[in-house]
């Protein structure tokens, strides 16, 4: 028994989501999605479920991945490309 309610609570769900799969082992069935919501829908009623945070406005991340096209998004694109192409430039001028 361990002091620390985090680990206490991952070793909980590790061992629940073994317990899905082998179940559906068992079952030979491949379905992922409906294993997924199923193992979701079990934890909700024990565990709160907190969302993860939706990635800053104005960081790369949000702009490739989540597509969105704000000003400060598309800021932080131009930014990266901007230092993208200057990288390239100091490649090309080492070699060149
Ligand atoms: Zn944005």
């Amino acid at each position: 028994m361990t002091d620390n309610p985090t680990e206490n609570t991952m070793d909980d769900l590790r061992e629940r989501l073994a317990e899905f799969v082998r179940e559906y082992e068992r079952a030979c069935v491949y379905a992922p999605n409906t294993l997924v919501s199923e193992f979701l829908d079990s934890i909700s009623l024990t565990h709160t479920i907190t969302p993860i945070r939706e990635p800053e406005h104005g960081t790369l991340y949000r702009y490739v991945d989540r597509k969105c096209r704000c000003d400060e998004c598309r800021a932080a694109n131009a930014a990266y490309s901007r230092e993208y192409r200057a990288g390239l430039r100091r490649e090309a001028g080492k070699h060149g």
